[in-house]
């Protein structure tokens, strides 16, 4: 029989999010009990280690959001803590660019987010955008953000994970939550019971399960979707020199297919937002549940009857760039001499775990937390979650304390 244990502190998710709680629990707390509960016998199995490492610098939200409070400063932060550890990481800048006449009302848009949330972003024309990006196509004109980084996404974990160890916090794998009691405050899992004074649930794709055995998250479905990527072939990456992201639809919480030269300095185009069937679905049938998928499937298609944000559009639009010609189309609007034979396959693909507001049938767009007198829940940690771990873990234990509303 396993043994019960007991914590001050128990972190469901060894992804960015729990291990940088951690971190800040560790500061706060410097003789408490710590462990980090992880299901995987690893960590970096999931979103924080299948990034594209992009430190985005908060063009894209709004000024009243939970993302405005956490991107900048976690940004600033996350490079800081490149230089203190030696991870490698490279300021290259963003060019987000119009494609079409439609697009010129939501630059003004983007800059007004950078104005507001302290942001430093230029408006470009067309002309200044190929000073910066030469292969850049902007139609008449584009942002230029000079602090987005690139950044070692898995050389940032690897090592808040030594630290933490250093710190006699504990990290248990294998540990998949199976059923918590918040009253008796303990979870079940496969390695055990552990008993806690406060719980932090941060299982990135997993939280909304986590948090409904808590009694949270009842107004969220999830959708996942897929992103897979295509790499420049060698040849062909000089033709971007750091990031070249469309103008995104301000209505939906994608960037839209993107490049971006990667730490290492291949070049990733990519993601697709494909609907899944699986909060791990990353290849065509693995990772599908049949309970799991059926239920997705029922949501997807009652999004897709409803046609809000023009949901219909989106699945075609996608879908269509499982065809190598059309996710190519895609690229070649931001690159007008990319073609086809120029990307090969990569291995790179992920999953977003987007939740979906069961009450205003939308795509939630924000981080969302839940909590309780003894457990908090982080839902919907979408990017930019990784650009703002080490400022949202601030805000989120603050919460949790009591500091904040
Ligand atoms: C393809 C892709 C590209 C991205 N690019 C960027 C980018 O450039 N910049 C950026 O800022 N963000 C980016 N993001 C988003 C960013 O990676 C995520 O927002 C972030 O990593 C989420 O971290 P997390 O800790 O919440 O989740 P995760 O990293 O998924 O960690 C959650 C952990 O919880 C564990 N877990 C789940 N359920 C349970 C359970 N029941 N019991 C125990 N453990 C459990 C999982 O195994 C996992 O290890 C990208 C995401 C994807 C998918």
């Amino acid at each position: 029989m396993r043994s019960s244990r007991i914590y001050d502190y128990v972190i469901v998710g060894a992804g960015i999010v729990g291990l940088t709680v951690a971190m800040e629990l560790r500061k706060r707390h410097p003789t408490s009990s710590i462990v980090i509960l992880e299901k995987e016998s690893d960590i970096g199995l999931h979103a924080s280690g299948r990034n594209s490492g992009v430190m985005h610098t908060g063009v894209y939200y709004g000024t009243t959001t939970l993302k405005a409070k956490v991107c900048s400063l976690g940004a600033c932060r996350m490079r800081q803590f490149a230089v203190e550890h030696e991870i490698a990481c490279k300021k290259v800048g963003k060019v987000i660019i119009a494609t079409s006449s439609k697009d010129l009302p939501i630059l003004d848009q983007l800059i007004r987010n950078a104005q507001g949330n302290s942001v430093r972003a230029d408006y470009l024309d067309a002309e200044a955008v190929k000073e910066i990006e030469p292969h850049a196509s902007a139609y008449e004109a584009g942002i230029y953000c000079p602090d987005t980084a690139v950044i070692d996404s898995k050389g940032v974990i690897n090592k808040l994970r030594e630290l933490l160890l250093d710190a006699s916090v504990d990290f248990i794998y294998g540990a998949l939550i199976v059923s918590a009691s918040n009253e008796g405050r303990f979870v079940k899992t496969l390695q055990g019971d552990f008993f806690y004074g406060y719980l932090y649930n941060c299982a990135g794709a997993g939280a909304d399960i986590v948090a409904r055995m808590f009694g949270h998250a009842n107004d969220y479905a999830l959708v996942p979707f897929k992103g897979i990527y295509y790499q420049l072939k060698g040849n062909r990456r000089h033709l971007v020199k750091g990031n070249i992201y469309p103008v995104p639809d301000m209505e939906l919480p994608f960037l839209g297919v993107h490049l971006t030269k990667v730490i290492s300095g291949e070049v990733y185009i990519g993601p697709t937002a494909i609907p899944a069937l699986g909060r791990e679905n990353y290849g065509i049938l693995k990772g599908i549940k049949l309970l799991e998928g059926f239920t997705i499937a029922r949501q997807l298609l009652s999004m897709y009857q409803d046609n809000r944000e023009n949901f219909r559009r989106l699945v075609h639009e996608e879908m269509k760039k499982y065809y190598k010609p059309f996710f190519a189309a895609a690229g070649k609007k931001l690159v007008s001499s990319l073609e086809s034979v120029d990307l090969e396959s990569s291995n790179k693909v992920g999953i977003r775990p987007q939740l979906v507001n069961l009450k205003t049938r939308t795509l939630e767009m924000d981080f969302i937390i839940e909590k309780d007198q003894y457990a908090l829940h982080v839902l919907n940690s979408i990017s930019p979650a990784f650009t703002s771990a080490l400022a949202f873990c601030e805000l989120v234990v603050d919460q949790a304390e009591g500091l904040q509303v």
